[in-house]
């Protein structure tokens, strides 16, 4: 050390150097030990080595000391222990040193290199946590996960992963190929067709994965299998159970089935009952409005007001009964809208045109307000009528004598809204948001007007059906308005100027000669019924058949001028018999009404496929049948 290039480069090693002599004096240190340490050279050297190692460490070390000058060789220190420096102020570090036996002319000396590895300590333990919590992470998942390198080998699992595969693969998992694995996994998977063919799928998704792969396995269990490539250019794989998921899914499936299986029960049961309801409903309906118009034998007032009664409540009922077809018709999704450009205004006129004697009877005044150019809009047109029916009438009903409706039309640039105001008792706040629900008469149901809580309902279903809404303010006391919005029709520009069509009448009683009619029914209260309204009609013979067989030969023999069939008959069908009337020329060009009590849309439907020239529903409304005779005989 006495030459000078030595001492410089003694000076300028990296790591503090000291040598001591065989019983651990220090005779020598760097300027790299001085600044570790915190002493001065002349602090050091003469000291024992003992003062630069923490306490509890110093008992034992002169015994390491000439353990090692025993047999000296250049080692590192400690190998596998965790070595600590201790500073002059107490504090310590974390060192690696290693030792080399020095020979000099004063006997065997031990040179000593030091290294602060605190920094090299702190990132190691960084890295440890950091991959500790990663582990963690990864073994939380439920699923089963594996990670595979760029060579497809697994360098990560989870504990679910060794719980699904390592059973079937043994030993360790890591560092295996992805092929091994497959070709061990493959022997829990329930193979129907060919196990190769399974593998090579499988394979092909995990070397190019999109969406996920499913299988079953032997067990019965169901596993869906994720896999996404890694941006280095390896594999992430999750395993996930969903035996659980997919029998949910199919018990899901058999409740609908059921539910709907229960709707069409209810659908078919409402029709029935409204069938069943409306037959004897003729025959009350019927005969009291005979009654009513019995020119032969008067009714007194007092019979008269009795009998009005007896219609009134029957025709509720038939309301009902119909209100109640409708919406469970409308919930079961049975009714088909049927949309074309419409002309709002002709709509609205012929709504107000059936409403006036209705608002007259309770002296309540209708308006239209003045609207110029109204667009045609796109709607079922028939539909479209009846939700204004339904505002209308309930502007009239929860009205008072001498209030006004107007009804007014205005438009936006999607958008046309019938609005129809009414000066009446208005809807309580408390009653607003449930009011187009079923069966809801807001407050009404203990009052005086009659109704069934069902048009609303129908009405909101209804205009969603077309695409369009419905809504309303009101001021309890003052009135409400209730509006209805459908979507412009595009396509044509300006509504067309109304036109309203020309009623032609033509009574029967002007009829020049006696005219046929045959009527085929089963029911005995049904035929006095109508044998009663025939005689009021002057120039009409009745001819009855009871059964579709005797009425198909009385209408050969007699070549009526029109028929009334039944449809439920005790032998043939009404639409059996009336298509044997059309298809035989001699019989083809008799007109022929059905009646019956069926009254969903698909029987009309059904009937007018069948040859029915016109369908009527019982109970018979004495008014409409008396006209479609007219109609067809005149
Ligand atoms: P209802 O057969 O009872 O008239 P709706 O479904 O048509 O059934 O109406 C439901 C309820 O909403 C009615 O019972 C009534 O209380 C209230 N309502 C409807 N329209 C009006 C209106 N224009 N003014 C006040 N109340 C109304």
């Amino acid at each position: 050390m006495e030459r000078l290039e030595f001492r410089e480069l003694f000076e300028a090693a990296p790591d503090g150097v000291l040598v001591t002599d065989s019983e651990g004096t220090i005779v020598l240190v760097n300027q790299q030990t001085e600044r570790m340490f915190g002493y001065r050279r002349d602090e050091l050297v003469g000291m024992r080595i003992e003062i630069l190692i923490p306490e509890r460490f110093r008992p034992h070390h002169p015994t390491h000391v000439t353990g090692y000058t025993r047999s000296p060789r250049a080692r590192p220190m400690g190998s596998g222990l965790a070595l600590a420096g201790r500073r002059r102020d107490g504090t310590e570090f974390p060192v690696e040193i290693s030792l080399s036996p020095i020979a000099s002319s004063g006997g065997e000396m031990v040179a000593a290199a030091i290294r602060d590895v605190s920094d090299r300590k702190r990132v190691e333990d960084e890295a440890r946590r950091a991959n500790a919590y990663l582990r963690s992470a990864v073994d939380s998942i439920q699923d089963a996960f594996s990670l595979f390198d760029d060579q497809d080998r697994l360098v990560l699992v989870n504990s679910a992963f060794r719980e699904l595969i390592g059973p079937v693969v043994g030993g360790a998992v890591v560092g295996r190929p992805f092929e091994d694995m497959l070709d061990h996994a493959l022997e829990l998977v329930e193979c129907r067709g060919d196990p190769a063919h399974v593998r090579a799928s499988w394979l092909a998704y995990h070397r190019a994965p999109a969406g996920a792969f499913e299988l079953e396995l032997r067990d019965g269990r169901a596993l869906r299998i994720i896999d996404r490539a890694t941006a280095d250019h390896g594999t992430v794989s999750l395993i996930m159970d969903v035996t659980e998921d997919r029998s949910h899914s199919s018990e899901l499936l058999r409740a609908r089935k059921q539910a709907e299986a229960a709707n069409d029960a209810k659908s078919e049961f409402l029709a029935s009952m409204s069938h069943e309801l409306r037959t004897p409903l003729n025959a009350v309906l019927g005969f009291a409005q005979l009654l009513q118009r019995d020119r032969k034998q008067p009714l007194s007032d007092r019979q008269q007001e009795r009998v009005e009664h007896v219609v009134r409540g029957g025709e509720h009922l038939l309301r009902l009964i119909d209100d109640v077809l409708d919406l469970s018709r409308i919930e079961a999704g049975g009714v088909t809208i049927s949309t074309e450009p419409v002309n709002v205004r002709e709509v609205l006129d012929e709504v107000t045109n059936t409403l006036e004697p209705l608002a007259a009877r309770v002296n309540v005044q209708l308006a239209v307000a003045p609207m110029q150019h109204v667009p045609t809009v796109v709607a079922d047109r028939t539909r479209l009528a009846q939700i204004l029916m339904n505002f209308g009438s309930n502007a009239i009903k929860y009205n008072r004598p001498g209030g006004h409706v107007t009804f007014r039309i205005t438009r936006d640039d999607a958008m046309v809204r019938v609005s129809i105001a009414d000066t009446g008792i208005g809807i309580p706040v408390d009653k607003r948001a449930r009011i187009f629900e079923p069966f809801n008469r807001a407050g009404q149901e203990s009052g005086p007007i009659e109704g069934t809580g069902i048009g609303l309902a129908i009405t909101k279903r209804l205009a969603e059906l077309m695409e369009g809404s419905v809504g309303f303010v009101s001021e309890a006391g003052r009135g409400s308005t209730f509006w209805v919005e459908v979507p412009i029709d595009s396509a044509s520009g300006l509504a067309r100027a109304a036109g309203k069509p020309a009623v032609s009448s033509s009574p029967l009683a002007t009829m020049e000669s006696r005219r046929k009619v045959v009527y085929v029914e089963d029911n005995p209260s049904n035929i006095a019924f109508m044998r009663e309204l025939v005689e009021d009609i002057p120039g009409i013979d009745l001819i009855t058949a009871p059964s579709a067989e005797i009425g198909l030969d009385v209408i050969r023999a007699h070549q009526p001028a029109l028929v009334i069939m039944d449809i439920n008959l005790p032998g043939i069908s009404g639409f059996d018999a009336v298509r044997q009337l059309k298809d035989s020329s001699e019989t083809r060009a008799i007109p022929v009404i059905a009646l019956s009590a069926a009254a969903l849309a698909k029987d009309t439907t059904r009937a007018r496929e069948a040859g029915f020239d016109r369908y009527l529903t019982k109970p018979v409304r004495v008014d409409e049948l008396t006209a479609v005779l007219e109609e067809l005989l005149t």
